[in-house]
């Protein structure tokens, strides 16, 4: 009995979770692997969708940050696309305020621009990136300190 106890709360808090999160499970891209690179801080998964070649020189990524993940400030020397899936996440260029992003919303990052993006403190944020290999790799800087992330929420 007192193990049917535990597994329902057990179940609860798992469903309770997930509404808390506010993502879906049946999204387009399944969110691949965990990353293990020291330039995300928190948690987050990467299904690289498409690797860039030598004719389409375009890498395309599906990012799912758990809440309060975010990446190191960094900038791409030829500019990022990110397409915003679900949930609700930050993009912060140097020098401007955060932008909110929610499904459906778009962002033109230009070439060589510092910036981050990650999910909002407790919901989960989902985007495809697009990103420009043509130019050279992705230069990453520093943390996205928490005075900086909690700043103007
Ligand atoms: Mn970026």
């Amino acid at each position: 009995m007192k193990n049917i106890i535990i597994t329902a709360m057990a179940v609860a808090l798992l469903f309770g979770c997930k509404e808390q999160t506010g993502v879906k499970e049946d999204l387009i891209f399944s969110k691949g692997e965990k990353i293990t690179s020291d330039n995300f801080t928190g948690i987050a998964w990467l299904n690289n969708l498409v690797q860039a070649d030598s004719i389409n020189q375009n890498a395309v990524g599906s990012v799912t940050f758990e809440p309060g993940a975010r990446t190191k400030w960094h900038s791409h020397p030829a500019g990022q696309i990110i397409l915003a899936l679900d949930g609700l996440g930050y993009y912060q260029e140097k020098g401007s305020s955060k932008v909110i992003l929610k499904k459906g919303d778009v962002v033109k990052c230009p070439p060589n621009t510092p910036h981050w993006h990650g999910a909002s403190a407790d919901t989960t944020f989902v985007q495809v990136a697009i990103t420009g290999r043509e130019k050279g790799e992705t230069v990453w800087l520093e943390e996205v300190a928490d005075e900086e992330y909690y700043s103007g929420i």
